[in-house]
């Protein structure tokens, strides 16, 4: 009440206000987490509306994600005490630029209503491409063809941009010329993938000043939210829209396009190659530095980069005083988020990250509550811990919709999800699918299902050519036209049209094979443990093989959550208890429930906030994930600490790390180490504690706070006798024999001493 001015400036620090209130020239606010950033930016919207500087539909604000545009645009009718009239250009960098695009449809070949395909459509066509090419497709998969397409969209490079040296990375040179049809395929079919979205975009500014400059006249203020994670085909899209419309239509920014068939000539390739040493200008990029630059405020964090393994570019962020030359760079110091022991931890553990930018964060709040720590058996007991202690909170009278779990891989999800059905805990996957409902669980899960009761067609029509074997639309046509007329389910209809001639010979030869598969598996089923039957099915129906080959970013990922999935089931008697137990959980209504606890990965969780934050899994291998740095070692190593610190300055009031000592990576029991992170946490601030789900382990005598007390809150001693035996025994036999080996070994010390005898059957 004491400052001056709107209501809505005046809970805001000086620095806050003077990035709300510097509305004329480029402006970016280069700040930790919990600062405000985001506050500001939308502060900055209400400022303007208020102010008259522009109209709703003036401003292009871009959000990460789809629900922190929602989120800002709630905020924004708070501040300004009605809803904000007239439509403001709100949204993700995708949601804007498929806005545009559909107005500008025909420049790019397309009708305004045309479809945005999604990767197993991509995957569709290019499959079809590389057929008609006599590509073989066990050689140079259609996946690592789309993967390849991607990067160079998200890099903003049109199929004649391709640098020849990346182009021979598919196919002996065919790459850019695949990637050529396949644009020409996607007209065609009306239809753009997500890249294009921005791609055509910038195609169609370039191509068309006229069409460029109206929006640039349109857009008078210009704001982005986590720049740090921008990637090349986002800023230059960004910088075309934010030059100061030019007076006359400039020649220079027109490049050809696809419009002149894939082996256009050279002459962007020449732009490329001049560019491509210049650490300042991205390939691809023919606009000359922009003689005037507008109202464009951008906000980020470098040390919140946590997408460059999809393309983005932290050095967006640190080139900005030269891209947008005049700009006013605003740093916020002060943490509004997080209790003094969370922002304490958080960050020191980013400061052992190399090359960043360093940056001051203080709170004014208490100390509250130290980060804790606590090690488990292994991820059962680390769930059962967490929901009892998410049970704890809520009956101190916490939230639900404050509790939020991040996890390193979605595959950890799964079994939080089983643990809250059966708590009866009401929650909430954000930003992606439960972990049940994701289409390599639903393919496995459909071929289970056909074993377990053949006349379940939905289950039987989704695998019968997933992976591909043949059988396509036209067989399951034949088979639902004879299972209607003789009223009989489709499996038994393919049992009948395998033995007449209707169907070609190679689908009838491929139809009659998959029906003994299935004979087979139901035969086993008596006499194999249905985990083991599971694996079978996957490898033998070739369905891990299809995931096996491919090189997609996400491939790995399915084939982990194949294995959670395989694992999951040791928990239940047999095949027909596990998949009523699935029955039950699909049946939930997802995220219905108004107080729900939030599970997402740690990826998904930038921007937010919750007062209580789990963080389970601390493990070497899985987080920092082994796949990172085998693939990008140090800076891979850098971008996971990243990670960590994202996900430690979500939360508010409360921090909680969890590591199990034993966990199923890749289909095997090991004994793993803590996470090196964890030594990076500064002792004064963490406090370690005790599982509260050990029941089966026995409290304190076993694996508990006794044996971390002389760890010395994690110094280098990983080398007390506790984590000497831990390593003592890791890896000893893989499987499941293995782990109760292991059991034993750990017993002995143990006052009360596993459970481990129940452990394949439910222990609820
Ligand atoms: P991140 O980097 O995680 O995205 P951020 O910098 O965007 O964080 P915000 O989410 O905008 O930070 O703000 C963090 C929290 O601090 C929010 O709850 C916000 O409402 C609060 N906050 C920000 N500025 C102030 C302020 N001046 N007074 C009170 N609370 C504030
Ligand atoms: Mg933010």
């Amino acid at each position: 009440r004491a400052s001056v001015g709107p209501k809505y400036l005046s809970g805001l620090n000086p620095e806050q206000r003077e990035a709300v209130e510097t509305l004329d020239g480029p402006v970016l606010v280069l700040a930790g987490a919990g600062t405000g950033k985001t506050r500001v930016l939308t502060t900055r919207i209400a400022h303007i509306l208020s102010q008259g500087r522009a109209r709703p539909s003036e401003i292009l604000s871009v959000t990460f994600t789809n629900k922190a545009a929602r989120e800002m645009k709630h905020r924004l009718g708070q501040m300004l005490g009605h809803a904000v009239e007239g439509m403001p250009w709100l949204g993700t960098f995708h949601s804007i630029g498929g806005r545009i695009l559909r107005t500008h449809a025909e420049l790019a070949q397309l009708k305004s209503n045309f479809t945005v395909l999604d990767v197993d459509d991509q995957v569709r066509l290019l499959k079809q491409l590389l057929q008609a090419e006599n590509i073989d497709e066990k050689r140079w998969p259609a996946r690592m063809l789309a993967g390849l397409i991607d990067g160079w969209k998200n890099r903003g490079l049109m199929p004649s941009q391709v640098p020849s040296g990346e182009a021979a990375m598919f196919a002996n040179g065919k790459g850019g010329k695949l990637y050529a049809s396949y644009q020409e395929r996607l007209k065609i079919l009306n239809a753009a993938d997500f890249g294009d979205l921005l791609l055509e975009n910038i195609r169609i500014f370039r191509e068309h000043p006229d069409i460029l400059r109206q929006y640039q006249q349109r857009f008078k203020f210009i704001l982005v939210d986590e720049y740090q994670d921008t990637n090349v085909a986002q800023y230059l899209w960004l910088r075309l829209l934010s030059q100061a419309p030019a007076a006359r239509p400039s020649q220079h920014a027109v490049i050809p396009g696809q419009a002149e068939g894939p082996n256009a000539e050279s002459g962007d390739e020449s732009s490329v190659r001049d560019s491509g040493s210049a650490p300042s200008a991205h390939p691809g990029m023919t606009v000359a530095a922009a003689p005037h630059t507008k109202n464009i405020c951008c906000v980020g964090d470098d040390d919140q980069s946590i997408y460059g393994w999809r393309g983005a570019e932290v050095d967006n962020i640190l080139r900005f005083e030269h891209d947008f030359p005049g700009a006013k760079v605003i740093r916020l110091e002060r943490n509004y988020r997080s209790t003094g022991h969370i922002l304490a931890a958080a960050s020191h553990l980013i400061a052992h990250n190399e090359g960043r930018l360093g940056k001051t964060l203080r709170t004014e709040d208490q100390d509250g509550e130290k980060v804790t720590v606590t090690g488990s058996w292994d991820s059962e007991e680390e769930a059962r811990g967490i929901g009892e202690e998410i049970e704890q909170l809520q009956r101190q009278g916490e939230k639900l919709n404050e509790i939020a779990i991040l996890v390193r891989a979605s595959y950890q999800m799964r079994e939080f999800e089983d643990r809250f059905v059966t708590l009866g805990l009401p929650y909430r996957v954000i930003g992606g699918p439960r972990f049940y409902e994701r289409a390599e669980i639903r393919d496995a899960l459909a071929y289970l299902r056909v074993i377990n009761s053949p006349a379940d067609d939905l289950a039987f029509e989704r695998i019968v050519n997933t992976p591909k074997r043949g059988l396509g639309d036209a067989t399951v046509q034949t088979l639902h036209d004879h299972a209607r007329k003789r009223r009989i389910p489709l499996f038994e209809a393919a049992r009948a049209v395998v033995e007449t001639d209707e169907l070609k010979p190679k689908a009838r030869g491929s139809l009659r094979d998959l029906i003994s598969q299935f004979d087979r598996w139901r035969a086993q089923r008596e006499v194999t443990a249905h985990t083991d039957l599971a694996q079978i099915v996957l490898d033998e129906s070739g369905y891990t093989e299809m995931w096996q080959k491919d090189r997609s970013a996400d491939a790995a990922g399915r084939l982990e959550n194949l294995k959670e999935l395989v694992r999951s089931m040791e928990e239940f008697e047999n095949l027909q208890g596990f998949l009523e137990h699935i029955s039950l959980v699909m049946d939930r209504e997802g995220g219905a429930e108004d107080d729900a606890v939030s599970l997402m990965t740690l990826h998904s969780a930038k921007g937010l906030e919750f007062d209580n934050v789990f963080l389970p899994g601390w493990e070497e291998g899985l987080f920092p994930s082994q796949r990172t740095l085998d693939e990008q070692g140090r800076a891979g190593l850098e971008e996971e600490r990243r990670l960590g610190h994202v996900g430690l300055t979500r939360a508010r009031r409360r921090a909680k790390i969890y590591f199990a000592t034993n966990r199923r990576i890749h289909g095997t029991w090991s004994t793993t180490i803590p996470s090196r992170f964890l030594d990076e946490l500064p002792a004064a601030n963490v406090e370690i504690t005790e599982s509260k789900g050990g029941s089966a382990w026995g409290g304190t005598g076993g694996y508990g706070a006794s044996r971390f007390d002389d760890m010395e809150a994690f110094g280098s001693s990983y080398t007390t006798p506790g984590w000497q035996r831990a390593q003592a025994n890791r890896n000893r036999g893989g499987g499941r024999g293995g782990f109760e080996e292991e059991a034993a070994t750990f017993s002995s010390s143990s006052s009360a001493g596993p459970d481990f005898g129940s452990f394949s059957s439910r222990r609820r």
